[in-house]
């Protein structure tokens, strides 16, 4: 036995010494930029956005440079300091440019280093030829956005400078963009519902009275059957922004219960998220059941919640390990790579076929995240189930900026991985068109 042992050692002691590590390929010269080339003419299937149709924005106070700010930049200004009263100042009221600039200007003293807004200064530096943000600049550089939305700039940006191919847009259809603009639908109404007033508007609205549970369900039967109508490729679960992921399986009776104290309430009658949880689990399951049986994908926010006073717990995605289990057929697509949940979102994709690790908006959060994890996922997890690109932004200038720092962030890893001899460069490209395209395109069945 003795020797056996020592002739194995021996053995392995003559191998070559790379051998251990990986497969090591010869690569061909010049192969990082290629790959970065290659990557630069892949079209873009983005899988998350929240963008205001460019005539919306022409009706609005903000077509200037705070237009970049919309959502993530505010977020980092209100983080730094600023009081969120604020938002109307910036957003709602007739401004000059340097009066806004004034009112923001210390706070993004306090923020200019986040990733959000090195983000912004990328887009202003990239689009619009302006490198800093002063009371000095913000003036032109106002004007130059205003010139721009007087074009098919929206349209330029998505389609030309992006080269993307779909987007999915959280909340409904955009007139107008038919030609690469689909949506994914929440159905809040029903997974946060807490109050006698949400469910007698819903009444109202869809025309149809709701006195028992089985009437509720009927309700979300049908708003589920119209969306469908309408073009819905997805279904998106935004519960972690107001409760916890933990969807527990609930008996009737108990959801009846809850249903009951509610319809017999007064008028803005009123419980908490947690009296209310037993009937928004049982409508989460109903929901699950409508998803499986007309097959689309659920998208479900994991991870940093926007914002500020979020719980981070409420949306960590190891809670969501049941409805993996009983529901293997449904798609779960767990969003922004679950920052910071990243370890954890890498297991749960290896464990479940039916889990897929979605990059959106994470390259935004923190680069260097992304990177690390893109990193142990590609050494994890099935590269079908991952998804490459989404903005999660308001402004086509944002997503144009994301768009650049994820295929940096992507190149630098799989350059790394072939310079390692973990991959060849064939399969980089391989993989760089599987998650920047064809992935989400056999997902959310787009041709
Ligand atoms: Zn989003």
């Amino acid at each position: 036995m003795r020797f056996r042992v020592t002739l194995l050692i021996l053995i392995f002691s003559l191998l070559p010494g790379k051998a251990q590590k990986y497969l090591h390929y010869l690569q061909a010269p010049g192969f990082e930029n290629r790959i970065v080339h290659y990557i630069d003419t892949i079209r873009i299937i983005d899988t998350h956005e929240h963008l205001i149709s460019p005539e919306m924005l022409k009706d609005s106070y903000f077509l200037d440079f705070s237009l970049l700010f919309m959502q993530n930049g505010y977020d980092d200004l209100v983080s730094a300091g600023m009081p969120d009263t604020l938002f109307n100042t910036i957003f709602n009221r007739q401004l000059d440019p340097v009066s806004k600039w004034n009112i923001i200007e210390p706070y993004w003293n306090n923020s200019f280093n986040t990733s959000f807004n090195r983000l912004i200064l990328q887009s202003t530096a990239r689009l619009y030829g302006i490198n800093e943000l002063n009371e000095s600049t913000v003036g032109p550089l106002s004007e130059k956005i205003r010139k721009a939305y007087g074009t098919d700039w929206f349209d330029r940006i998505i389609r030309d400078s992006c080269r993307i191919h779909y987007f999915i847009k959280d909340g409904n259809n955009m007139p107008g963009k038919d030609g690469f603009a689909r949506y994914e639908k929440r159905f809040d109404d029903w997974l946060t519902i807490r109050s006698k007033y949400r469910i007698d508007s819903l009444a109202v609205s869809q025309l149809d009275p709701i006195y028992s549970l089985d009437d509720f369900v009927k309700s979300l039967e049908t708003a589920f059957e119209k969306e469908l109508k309408n073009g819905m490729i997805a279904v998106k679960i935004f519960s972690s922004y107001y409760r916890t992921l933990l969807f527990e399986k609930t008996s009737a009776d108990a959801a009846k219960k809850v249903f009951k104290t509610l319809v017999n309430g007064e008028e803005d009658f009123k419980i908490s998220m947690k009296e209310a949880k037993p009937l928004q689990d049982y409508m989460l399951f109903k929901l699950l059941d409508l998803v499986r049986k007309y097959d689309k994908p659920v998208a479900i926010h994991t991870g940093i919640q926007a914002g500020k006073g979020k719980i981070l717990g409420d949306s960590d995605p190891e809670l969501l390990t049941g409805l993996f289990i009983d529901y293997p057929d449904v798609k779960f697509v767990l969003y922004h790579g679950s920052y910071p949940y990243g370890g954890e979102v890498s297991a749960l994709a290896k464990n479940y076929r039916n889990v897929y690790i979605d990059m959106n908006w994470v390259y935004m959060v923190s680069p260097t995240y992304s990177e690390r994890f893109f990193n142990e996922w590609l050494e994890m997890v099935p590269v079908t189930r991952i998804t490459a690109f989404g903005g999660d932004c308001m402004v086509v200038e944002n997503v144009y900026s994301e768009l650049i720092s994820a295929k940096r962030i992507i190149s630098k890893v799989l350059i790394n991985k072939v310079r390692e001899g973990y991959i060849t460069e064939h399969e980089a490209m391989v993989i760089a068109k599987m998650i920047f395209h064809d992935n989400a395109a056999k997902l959310y069945k787009l041709n």
